[in-house]
């Protein structure tokens, strides 16, 4: 931190505590928007670009200024991120442990009404008294999870009111470390914005660098084709390093775009859409009830915490129902 601040003049005003105490516009605005009326200029806007918005999930011009206010004042998950070392899986391994999971069957039509709730998959009906929906807000959005009867219309008005954002990720194997010695991660003025190794810290003869994009930049590059963007972005990577000799042995574009069990990487509140997720979350006639990241309050939402808090809500309505 203390060399950034020293090498990026610019670095600290993207962070809330460089920011004035000025509120954002009646009704909400968009992020640049509120940025330029606190007096960001063009450098302080592009480095928020890269460092914040990417990571929000989509472009500033999509991303409410209210809610990102909200997210850079609130601690209340932990200030700074956190690693699960034995990676992702270690976590879900835990929570699944005795619990009958099924992978790998798509639901395909959502009963609900007085006599419950039915799933209904390629071969398979499971039935229950109330079913929790965690389908990610692009396939809710996407409708391909249809709901008999249909959601009632505030539920729809939420989800349409919401922002899937564009997510990818570029990942590169060299036979070669090649980030300088001591850099985890560096954002880059092109595209995509923000790289890291997580090979850093490992033992290992081999480099991995993964690069992340959103919003405008991953829709830019998914629009090059597979081949396109590696290769863009690769050259983004050569360009920051100033090494053009710099070749992979492997590369791999992982789209969550297109994925049709995601479409997207996580939710984005648009101005304007401050109480969304709120309204997405509510249980409908004490059937269907909702969690997901989505679902989570603003300054938890697209986050794994998000997700987890989300679920024991939605378990907490359901065992007051009782
Ligand atoms: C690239 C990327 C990086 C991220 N990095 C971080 C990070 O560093 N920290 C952090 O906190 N969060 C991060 N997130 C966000 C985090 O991963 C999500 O917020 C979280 O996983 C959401 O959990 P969820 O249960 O709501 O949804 P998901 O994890 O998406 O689970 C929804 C499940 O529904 C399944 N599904 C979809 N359609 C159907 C269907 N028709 N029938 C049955 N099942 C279906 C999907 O296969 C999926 O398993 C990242 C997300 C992405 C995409």
């Amino acid at each position: 931190m203390a060399e950034a601040r020293r090498l990026y003049p610019d670095f600290d005003v993207t962070r809330s505590w460089a920011l004035p105490d000025m509120p954002v516009l009646p009704g909400d605005e968009a992020l640049d928007s509120y940025l330029c009326r606190v007096g960001f200029t063009t450098t302080p806007l592009e480095y928020t670009r890269r460092a914040y918005a990417n990571a929000a999930g989509d472009d500033m011009r999509y991303i409410s200024a209210q809610v990102a206010r909200e997210e850079w004042a609130d601690t209340s998950a932990g200030i700074g991120d956190f690693r699960i070392l034995d990676g992702y899986d270690a976590l879900l391994q835990d929570l699944a442990r005795g619990l009958p999971i099924r992978l790998n069957t798509p639901v395909e039509r959502l009963e609900w009404g007085v006599g419950g709730a039915r799933a209904y998959t390629a071969n398979e009906v499971f039935e229950a008294d109330r079913a929790v929906i965690t389908l990610p807000l692009g396939v809710l959005q996407a409708g391909s999870v249809r709901f008999v009867p249909e959601l009632p219309p505030d539920k729809l008005t939420a989800i349409n009111g919401l922002r899937m954002g564009p997510a990818i990720k570029l990942v590169y194997q060299f036979d070669q470390p090649v980030l300088p010695p001591g850099i985890l991660a560096l954002y880059s003025a092109g595209a995509p914005p923000m790289w890291w190794s997580p090979s850093f810290g490992q033992d290992t003869s081999k480099t991995v660098v993964t690069a992340f994009a959103t919003g405008s930049y991953a829709r830019d590059l998914l629009a090059l084709g597979e081949a396109g963007a590696l290769d863009a972005a690769l050259d983004t990577l050569r360009g920051e390093l100033k090494r053009r000799d710099l070749q992979p042995i492997q590369a791999h574009l992982a789209n969550w775009v297109d994925d049709p069990y995601s479409r997207g990487g996580y939710s984005v509140v648009p101005p304007g859409q401050i109480g969304a997720r709120a309204m997405l979350a509510q249980p409908v006639d004490n059937r269907l009830f909702w969690a997901g990241e989505a679902t989570a309050k603003n300054a938890w939402g697209a986050t794994v915490h998000g997700a987890y808090a989300s679920g024991q809500r939605a378990a907490r309505e359901i065992i007051s129902t009782f």
